[in-house]
């Protein structure tokens, strides 16, 4: 396809502005000269080359809307419409973030009522709004932590990460300053439980824990684990972004989680993906309250406050109060399903993952075969030594059967790794044409390896030099 600047031509314009009737008067005498830059190349093409482009290219891409999107640990699932329709009403997208709190109560009762929500769903004493999203979550999580020892006169200098856990994880923890170190998994795909009696001192502030976990399983000993980081006067952190496995069913503040951080973006009903805007709010146990960021809101009289006077505060991790619009989607989802609506989701997501699993598990090795939560890990590992096929063809090759492929080559423990996220909205007709083509594949892996190799055969563009496109990006070839 032609990019934009090959369809232009000198003179061409996408409208017509009417002839000024104010005397002229020439761009460098009325901006400042360093900000004129004079070799600017841009494409003068008409409205209708200008409309075809853009509409060419936008169906050449994938999303929710377009098909079934697997994406391991990233919950690329289908929301409903009426939560795009209710965050648009002008009263929440035109407010201003300085209006007077009198003129916005409506918009604060939302944001109160979501933090009140969220933290009878899992088991928190609190939340705060404020983070962007999952891995700002963490670090705003960690913060919390990190004042906390600070306050109390602690020195503290590690955190434990299993070594199932999201990048994020470590990145946050050492954000913070403290030493990120693995705890090793156990054959069941949990938290070694001796290795962290080993690891767990007095100089650690806590262990980084997403449950379920990276593998798709549920941690058994949560409650050991838990007893473990506590005895040492330490925080148990739940990586939250994937809670669509267990809403409604249990609640990470009774397990002994001390922090987690949701990720709306993923479980509770905003499209994602090209970077935002998403939003990782934080709940805590009452011990770290004090230290929420600011401002907070309160309900005096009926009426909805910030509060800015909490001395023992981070401050703010965010402008204004977070990525409101994602607030109000979530909240209009939470209160569509209700509490029998969303425990059925995690059923659903649960029984939708299992599904896949059973299905394909003849074809493709499966690790850990234990009841699996939202989502299930296959390894590619089978096919590698029969024909040489690995895991990135096979991802090459779904795409010519119509389907984004799952998440690859993560989690990191398991080689060759396929970690497949159906989510709760597709119906069984989709789930079974997913598994059809999976088992196609396998089957094409064994009897004409090559082809699964050389795939794919029905995309706009083949198979890219991805390490280049990351380390070398060429952006502005047009002005060469
Ligand atoms: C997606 C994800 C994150 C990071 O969330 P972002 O919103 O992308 O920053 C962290 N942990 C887990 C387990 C995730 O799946």
């Amino acid at each position: 396809m032609e990019l934009i600047f090959e369809k232009s031509c000198p003179g061409r314009r996408a409208s017509t502005i009417p002839k000024s009737d104010v005397p002229e008067v020439s761009v460098e005498e009325v901006i400042d000269k360093h900000l004129l830059r004079g070799d600017v190349d841009l494409p003068e093409v008409g409205e209708i080359d200008l409309v075809r482009h853009y509409t060419a290219l936008s169906r050449r891409n994938f999303g929710v809307d377009v098909g079934f999107y697997p994406l391991g640990s990233c919950t690329m699932k289908y929301n409903p419409k009426i939560n795009e329709d209710v965050a648009r009403l002008a009263g929440f997208t035109f407010l201003h973030p300085y209006s007077p709190t009198e003129f916005s109560q409506g918009n604060l009762q939302i944001i109160y009522e979501l933090q009140r929500y969220l933290s009878e769903i899992f088991g928190m004493a609190e939340f705060t709004m404020q983070p962007a999203a999952g891995a700002h979550g963490e670090l705003a999580g960690i913060m919390l932590v990190k004042k906390y020892f600070d306050k109390k006169g602690e020195k503290r200098s590690k955190i434990l990460i299993p070594d199932a856990a999201h990048g994020t994880n470590p990145a946050s923890g050492a954000h913070c300053g403290y030493q990120a170190v693995t705890v090793s998994s156990n054959s069941e795909g949990g938290v070694d439980i001796g290795h962290l009696r080993e690891l767990m001192t007095e100089d650690v502030a806590g262990l980084m824990l997403t449950n379920p976990n990276t593998l798709g399983l549920f941690e058994r000993n949560i409650e050991e684990v838990a007893e473990i980081i506590h005895a040492k006067g330490g925080f148990l952190y739940c990586d939250g972004a994937n809670a669509n496995a267990f809403m409604g069913k249990t609640r990470p503040g009774d397990l002994g989680f001390d922090v987690i951080q949701l990720n709306l973006h993923k479980t509770f009903s905003t499209p994602h993906g090209c970077g935002g805007p998403g939003s990782g709010p934080v709940g805590v146990v009452k011990r770290l309250v004090p230290y929420l960021p600011i401002p907070r809101i309160m309900k005096v009289d009926n009426r909805y406050k910030w509060n800015y006077d909490c001395p023992d505060s981070i401050g703010r991790v965010k402008a204004f109060y977070g990525n409101f619009n994602v607030m109000v989607k979530a909240y209009a989802y939470l209160r569509t399903l209700g509490p029998e609506g969303l425990k059925k989701t995690s059923d659903i997501a649960v029984l939708n993952a299992n599904y896949i699993k059973e299905r394909l598990k003849s074809f493709y090795d499966l690790p850990f075969d234990r009841i699996c939560m939202h989502e299930c890990v296959f390894s590619g590992r089978r096919q590698v030594k029969e024909s040489g096929v690995h895991t990135s063809d096979i991802a090459k090759r779904l795409l010519d059967y119509g389907f984004h492929p799952p998440t690859i080559y993560f989690p990191l423990i398991v080689p060759e790794a396929i970690m497949i996220e159906p989510g709760e909205t597709e119906n069984k007709e989709t789930l079974d044409a997913f598994c059809d083509a999976m088992i196609s594949i396998a089957k094409e892996a064994k009897k004409t390896p090559d082809l699964v190799k050389s795939a794919p055969f029905t995309t706009p563009v083949k198979r890219l030099d991805e390490v280049t496109a990351a380390r070398k990006p060429d952006v502005c070839w047009y002005q060469k």
